[in-house]
């Protein structure tokens, strides 16, 4: 089989591979009139109720808050950590952390830097892999 997987993301058009081919980001809006940043990507700002222009954002992100979810919904598993996580083109952003982290207090601290990686979530009966953004800790970071 040298096809990969089918891939469809979870909440279509949050994220995406970036078109510099710098790996995979965000995908939110920019308000020219108040220069806010806005995610998940909106055609109006909220603010000025002008037109928005959309902007590639998050490949890294401040850890903000975390915490461990003992309860997962219907085709998650727990535990998981939930976060918010402030990026540097502003906004705060509710994620998941990678599966690859340790689901332990000491894997994460508040201010850690991270970056943005897509993960499957799971998997449907065709194959098909449900993806979404998470971040983990930066290596070296
Ligand atoms: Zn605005």
């Amino acid at each position: 089989m040298a096809d990969s997987a089918k891939q469809v993301p979870l909440v279509p058009g949050t994220f995406r591979r970036s078109e510099d081919g710098g790996g995979s980001c965000l995908v939110g809006s920019y308000c020219a009139t108040c220069e806010q940043v806005i995610f998940p990507k909106m055609v109006l700002c909220p603010m000025c109720h002008v037109e928005t222009v959309e902007r590639e954002i998050g490949r890294t992100a401040k850890l903000f808050s975390f915490t461990i979810a003992h309860v997962a919904p219907i085709g998650f598993e727990a535990p998981y950590f939930q976060a918010y996580v402030d990026l540097p083109e502003g906004p705060r952003v509710f994620t998941l952390i990678s599966a690859d982290t340790p689901v332990e207090p000491d894997s994460l601290c508040e201010e850690m830097d991270l970056e943005l990686v897509v993960e499957p979530v799971r998997v449907e009966a065709d194959g098909t892999e449900v993806t979404t953004y998470k971040y983990r800790p930066l290596i070296g970071g």
